[in-house]
């Protein structure tokens, strides 16, 4: 399932989310999906473990994507832990920048990229000036990880402010 376009994601009621088939076309209904439901569907077809996908646009992802060059690196942060698998914050992470685009194919050919080579050991990604994506095996746990990625954008962009 996934939400139809342009909707005020704060106010999504059942009605607001459709069926997809996993190359990204609505199942009985003549609504719209997503305008980036091309990339949440690549997701789910590059791990059968993905269960979940959310997007967020937040000023920290949007900021922190545009500063770094192609990755974000996170160490020593308890917080890494609400990540699936961290058990100590004695580890590092990183998480990757893709270059924006609005035309949805070329994101994904550089997710398939990045994720090809091994560079994706964080579950989720930036896009450079636009968002975060993170994912979980169901909906909890990606949230855990858009909310534990999140707090840690936020350390970091405190962190620069503060060496300034
Ligand atoms: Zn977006």
């Amino acid at each position: 399932m996934i939400t139809v376009s342009g909707k005020d994601k704060s106010r999504l009621t059942e009605d607001d989310l459709i069926v997809c088939s996993l190359d990204g076309k609505a199942v009985d209904s003549d609504r719209i999906p997503s305008a980036e439901t091309e990339l949440h569907c690549h997701l789910y077809r590059l791990d059968d473990e993905i269960g979940a996908v959310l997007h967020t646009h937040s000023a920290n992802a949007t900021v922190l994507s545009r500063l770094a060059d192609s990755k974000l690196h996170f160490e020593r942060y308890e917080m890494q832990k609400a990540l699936e698998g961290v058990k100590s914050h004695t580890g590092s992470m990183d998480l990757i920048i893709l270059e924006n685009n609005q035309q949805m194919w070329a994101i994904v050919r550089d997710l398939r990229e990045r994720w090809d080579a091994g560079d994706v050991t964080a579950p989720g990604f930036l896009i450079r000036g636009h968002g975060l994506y993170a994912w979980g095996r169901d909906l909890f746990e990606a949230q855990r990880h858009v909310e534990g990625l999140e707090f840690l954008m936020t350390c970091a962009w405190q962190e620069r402010l503060a060496k300034q």
